[in-house]
């Protein structure tokens, strides 16, 4: 219980970190490969506002659980990443395969057809942006791990708002060192 989302019965923040860290871990090991998904709800605020706190719950819950329900491999992890944003963590995935799991993400919450009059961009259904990014462990660099991953999500899902939202951008492939942190 003490990794799992109250609200959503998704994993929660502190479940994510750990997988996050040990499946950059393991790719290190490996030699290997990971993605990751970020996505927000587009203009939530508005559902709040206009049908009630209650009704932004039962959103957040059929989208935590939409994206629970489409992961097909036992080591892919979804959580609640904070206030109505939920991560995907893809270990040996690359970035194709994340872009297609985050546009089937993006298309089955448009397709719950839940009301967001606020939602201009989405037609007045709820919608979410996403942004993807993916990391390799073989090449030589200075980016620190898994946090620059995380800063690479965070750019992608950015990017997705400022272009219109309802849509998934991704960021740069990463190649940090094969040590993941500096030495020290
Ligand atoms: P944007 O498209 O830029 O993401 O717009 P937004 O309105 O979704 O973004 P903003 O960050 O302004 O608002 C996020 C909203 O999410 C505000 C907050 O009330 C709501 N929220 C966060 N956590 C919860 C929750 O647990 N339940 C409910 N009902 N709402 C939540
Ligand atoms: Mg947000
Ligand atoms: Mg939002």
């Amino acid at each position: 219980m003490v990794f799992q989302d109250k609200l959503t019965g998704i994993a929660n923040r502190r479940k994510f970190d750990e997988v996050l860290e040990n499946e950059w871990q393991r790719c290190l090991r490996n030699h290997g490969h990971m993605s990751l998904i970020l996505l927000d709800i587009d203009h939530f605020k508005g559902v709040n506002d206009r049908y009630g706190h209650q009704v932004g719950d039962d959103c957040l819950r059929s989208i935590a659980q939409t994206t629970q329900s489409l992961m097909t491999r036992p080591a892919d992890l979804v959580a609640r990443y904070g206030g109505e944003e939920i991560a995907v963590v893809l270990p040996d995935t690359d970035q194709e395969g994340a872009l297609k799991i985050a546009e089937r993400l993006r298309r089955s919450i448009e397709a719950l057809k839940i009301p967001n009059q606020d939602n201009h961009e989405g037609n007045g259904i709820v919608t979410i942006s996403a942004g993807v990014a993916t990391a390799f462990s073989r090449v030589g660099g200075r980016i620190v791990m898994p946090e620059g991953l995380l800063m690479a999500v965070d750019r992608a899902l950015y990017e997705a708002k400022h272009e219109g939202r309802n849509r998934v951008a991704s960021s740069m492939l990463l190649m940090p060192a094969t040590g993941g942190r500096p030495h020290g």
